[in-house]
C-alpha cells in the first residue's frame, strides 16, 4: 500500500451539485471518529507494513473535524503504519473552517498540503450552489494559510457554472493566480442524478452552459495558467514548482492504496473494494464486527481499462511495457495497435517509451478511450 484516503462524511450544508457521500447532522461526529479508529486497527493489522507516501483526508468536509479529532485519527496511524520520510499529507478544508488558530493547528498535526474548496470568487456563483463560504472569506483563506506557513496551498475552482460569464470566469481564474498557491484543480460543474441541480435542469429552472462556451472556459484556463508557469500534468490539475498531488498521481498510476470510512474505495492491485455508503451501516458494522465493505476480483480487462482511464489523464500517459507485465501481451498489442490513428492525427503522441494524449486534446479524452478499450 503507497497510500491512505480518509472519508470524512460530514458537510456542514448540502451544496447543490455535489453527490459525494456526507451527512449534515454531526450528531455521529464521535461515534464515526471512535469507529474509524478501529477501521485503522483492524485494516492496519492486515495491511502489508510499507511505508506510506501520502495521507488525505477528503469529504465530506474535514476541516470540521476538532483538532482534538484530528490527533487521535493521526495517532492510530502512527501505531499500524509508518510513513516514509517527507510523506504528503493533504487535508480538504471549506474556507469558512480556517482562521489562524485551526491552520496552525493543523500544521502542527503534521498536514503539510491544505486543499482549499473555493469553487468561485463571486458571490452569486457561491449562492446559486449554496456553498457554505462567502466571496470575502475564499480569498481571506488562502492568505491565512499561507501566512500560517504552508507553501504548498491547492484550491479548487468550478467552471460552467449557468449564468456566469465568460469574463466572471476569466476574473476566478485571475484571483487565483494572485494568491499564493502551488496548485489548482479546475473541474466542469456536472448534473450528477439526484443532486438540486439536477433536479432544476430537468424542470427548466437552470440551463448547461453551452458545449462551446466550456471549450472557451477550458481554454482560457489553460493559456492563463500555463503562461502563469503552471504545468498542467492532468486533465483538471495543474501544479507549479513541481507541486503536483503525489496522493492523486498514485491514483493515477494503478498503485495501491487504502480506503477509510464511508464509501471510501481501496485497491491492492488485485481486488478494488468500497465500504458501505452509510453512516449507521458503517458505523454499527464496525460496532457489530459485521462486514461493512464489499470486494470485487478486477479481471485483466478491467485493470486495463482502470489503467488507460487513469494514466491517460495524466501528461506522463500510459506504458505498453507496463500493461504487457501487469495485464498480458494481448492488451499491450490491443492498446499500441489502437492508438496508431491518434498518433497519426496528433492527437496523442509517444516519448520515453510512453504514450499519451496531448494536452490540448483531452476535452476529447473520452472518445479516444473508447477506442482504446477492449470490446
Ligand atoms: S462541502 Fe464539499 S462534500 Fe460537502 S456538500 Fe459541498 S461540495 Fe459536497
Amino acid at each position: 500500500m503507497r497510500g491512505i484516503y480518509i472519508h470524512i462524511p460530514f458537510c456542514r450544508q448540502a451544496c447543490r451539485y455535489c453527490d459525494f457521500y456526507f451527512s449534515v447532522s454531526l450528531r455521529y461526529l464521535d461515534p464515526f471518529v471512535d469507529a474509524l479508529l478501529e477501521e485503522i486497527r483492524q485494516k492496519g493489522e492486515s495491511s502489508t507494513g510499507h511505508s506510506l507516501e501520502t495521507l488525505y483526508l477528503g469529504g465530506g468536509t474535514p476541516s470540521l473535524l476538532s483538532a482534538r479529532h484530528l490527533e487521535r485519527i493521526i495517532n492510530a496511524l502512527y501505531k499500524y503504519h509508518s510513513f516514509q520520510e517527507s510523506p504528503e499529507w493533504t487535508i480538504e478544508c471549506n474556507p469558512d473552517d480556517l482562521n489562524e488558530h485551526t491552520v496552525k493547528s493543523l500544521g502542527l498535526l503534521g498536514f503539510n498540503r491544505l486543499s482549499i474548496g473555493i469553487q468561485s470568487f463571486h458571490e452569486r456563483d457561491l449562492e446559486i450552489m449554496r456553498r457554505s463560504h462567502n466571496a470575502e472569506q475564499a480569498e481571506a483563506s488562502v492568505l491565512l494559510a499561507s501566512s500560517g506557513g504552508f507553501e504548498n496551498i491547492t484550491m479548487d475552482l468550478i467552471y460552467g457554472i449557468p449564468g456566469q460569464s465568460f469574463d466572471e470566469w476569466e476574473e476566478n481564474i485571475e484571483k487565483a493566480l494572485s494568491l499564493p498557491v502551488s496548485h489548482l484543480s479546475a473541474y466542469h460543474l456536472t448534473f450528477e442524478p439526484g443532486t438540486v441541480f439536477d433536479h432544476w435542469r430537468k424542470n427548466g429552472r437552470l440551463h448547461p452552459v453551452q458545449e462551446e462556451e466550456s471549450v472557451d472556459q477550458y481554454r482560457i484556463l489553460r493559456e492563463k495558467l500555463l503562461s502563469a508557469g503552471f504545468d498542467h500534468y492532468e486533465l483538471s490539475n495543474f501544479a507549479r514548482n513541481g507541486m503536483s498531488s503525489k496522493h492523486n498521481l498514485l491514483y493515477w498510476s494503478g498503485a495501491s492504496y487504502i480506503g477509510l470510512g464511508p464509501s471510501a474505495h481501496s485497491y491492492d492491485g488485485e481486488r478494488r473494494s468500497w465500504n458501505t455508503s452509510s453512516l449507521k451501516g458503517y458505523i454499527g458494522g464496525i460496532n457489530n464486527g459485521d462486514k461493512i465493505d464489499e470486494t470485487e476480483q478486477l479481471t485483466s480487462r478491467e485493470k486495463y481499462h482502470d489503467y488507460l482511464l487513469t494514466s491517460l489523464r495524466t501528461r506522463r500517459g500510459a506504458d505498453p511495457a507496463y500493461m504487457e507485465e501487469a495485464f498480458g501481451l494481448e492488451f499491450r498489442v490491443h492498446f499500441e495497435s489502437s492508438a496508431q490513428a491518434f498518433l497519426k492525427n496528433g492527437s496523442m503522441s509517444a516519448a520515453g517509451g510512453r504514450l499519451f494524449i496531448e494536452p490540448g486534446q483531452w476535452l476529447i479524452t473520452d472518445h479516444i478511450l473508447r477506442a482504446l478499450f477492449m470490446d
